[in-house]
């Protein structure tokens, strides 16, 4: 029986399993544990931009057509008018059901060897041992992989985070085909809606606003144009609800302890961001570990937060403002090559000091619009 290893991870989430893979290969013995079985789903857009796409493959995890819908760009919807912009040439992202990512993530850690158990609650640490009930593991590192509500953040003492924005969401998938390869935005006066094919047949929607109370069926009236393409549509899954919010650590690690994804900070669910973010720290976090200097993985996990937390301020600056969100749409149809540069920066593909510019021609649009 197992009562050892070098790295424990605890949630086998996306974040979790992510972790667990890039740790193995580096060359670590690794158990995940998570208190569900899989395969593990969630409420959840379900885009992943192409920065994700290429951080899953350097986890060795590469999708394909048979189990994800392509995503060339995104779409912005406001009362009646839109705008949209596609990703720079040779990038692509995906949207994928989580219950498929999650057993993709899933059958690489397994291929590689990664000690997988379901179903295993974790109940408390200490010093160089992780306790699911009864049963004690003993093990050089933890890493906290367990959602936004961590409780392995609190056992090791890394609260307290600022929340800024926190809004309340709900997904759920529909039979129809889809009418367009873009990830859609629509913005209303009280709630947003996200939109992504995930396959030839089903379209995941997801609504998010500030008023616990704004269910998806109940908010679809603020999006006219989607209502219409859902009316009639079979749902596939059932309403699925999670709170959304911009939260920052001041720690993501103490002694032998570490986090990664939302268990280490999340990003407002309209970035489309979350996951892709949390494979780039699992990335450099196994580096951080093979090194043996997590003060290395805090400063990086800082700079890879900067630029989703800082497009997620930039989005959420249209909510509830119907004005300033026509004037905006605006401005990105008089202006294409802004969106679309503000699109590349999202996704790691320009720089930031393009935004001063773009910032400008932004700012001056909206006077005179
Ligand atoms: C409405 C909404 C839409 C979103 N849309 C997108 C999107 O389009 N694209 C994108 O990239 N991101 C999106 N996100 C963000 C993304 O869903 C998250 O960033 C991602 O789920 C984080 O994964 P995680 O593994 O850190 O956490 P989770 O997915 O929450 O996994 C944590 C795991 O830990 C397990 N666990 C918890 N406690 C214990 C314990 N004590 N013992 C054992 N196991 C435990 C849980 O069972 C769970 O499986 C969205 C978020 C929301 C709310």
């Amino acid at each position: 029986m197992l009562n050892s290893t070098d790295v424990f991870v605890i949630g086998g989430g996306p974040a979790g399993l992510a972790a667990a893979i890039a740790a193995r290969q580096q060359g670590f013995h690794v158990v995940v544990a998570d208190g569900a079985k899989p395969p593990i789903d969630k409420a959840c857009g379900e885009a992943l931009m192409p920065d994700a796409i290429a951080a899953l493959e350097k986890l060795g995890v590469a999708l394909s057509s048979a189990d994800a819908f392509p995503v060339r760009g995104v779409r912005f919807l406001s009362s009646g008018l839109s705008a949209e912009a596609v990703f720079p040439s040779g990038c692509a992202g995906f949207s994928v059901r989580r219950t498929i990512l999650h057993r993709i993530l899933t059958e690489r850690a397994a291929g590689l060897g990664v000690d997988l158990l379901w179903q295993s609650v974790v109940t408390g640490i200490s010093g160089e041992e992780v306790r699911l009930g009864d049963r004690r593991i003993r093990t050089s590192w933890i890493i906290g992989a367990d959602g936004s509500n961590s409780r392995v953040r609190r056992w090791a003492k890394l609260e307290p985070h600022s929340r800024t924005g926190l809004r309340y969401s709900f997904r759920r998938h529909y039979r129809v085909a889809p009418w367009t390869d873009r990830m859609e935005i629509y913005w209303g006066k009280h709630s947003q809606g996200y939109t992504t094919a995930v396959s030839s047949e089903e379209v995941c929607v997801a609504v998010a606003s500030r008023h616990p109370e704004l269910r998806l069926e109940k908010s679809l009236p603020d999006f006219p144009e989607l209502n219409a393409r859902l009316s009639g549509a079979e749902a596939t899954s059932a309403e699925r609800g999670a709170l959304t919010a911009n939260r920052k650590l001041k720690r993501v690690w103490r002694g032998n302890v570490v986090l990664v994804g939302d268990a280490s900070g999340t990003v407002d669910a309209i970035t489309g961001e979350g996951l892709g973010l949390s494979f780039r720290q699992a990335v450099v976090l196994a580096n951080s570990l093979r090194s043996g200097n997590l003060a290395g993985y805090q400063g990086a996990h800082r700079n890879l937060a900067l630029q989703p937390l800082l497009m997620a301020r930039l989005m959420l600056t249209l909510d509830g403002r119907p004005k300033f969100q026509r004037r905006t749409l605006q401005v990105f149809r008089r202006h294409p090559e802004v969106f679309r540069r503000l699109l590349a920066l999202h996704v790691g593909k320009l720089s930031p000091i393009h935004l001063a510019v773009d910032g400008l021609t932004l700012g001056w649009g909206l006077l005179t619009t």
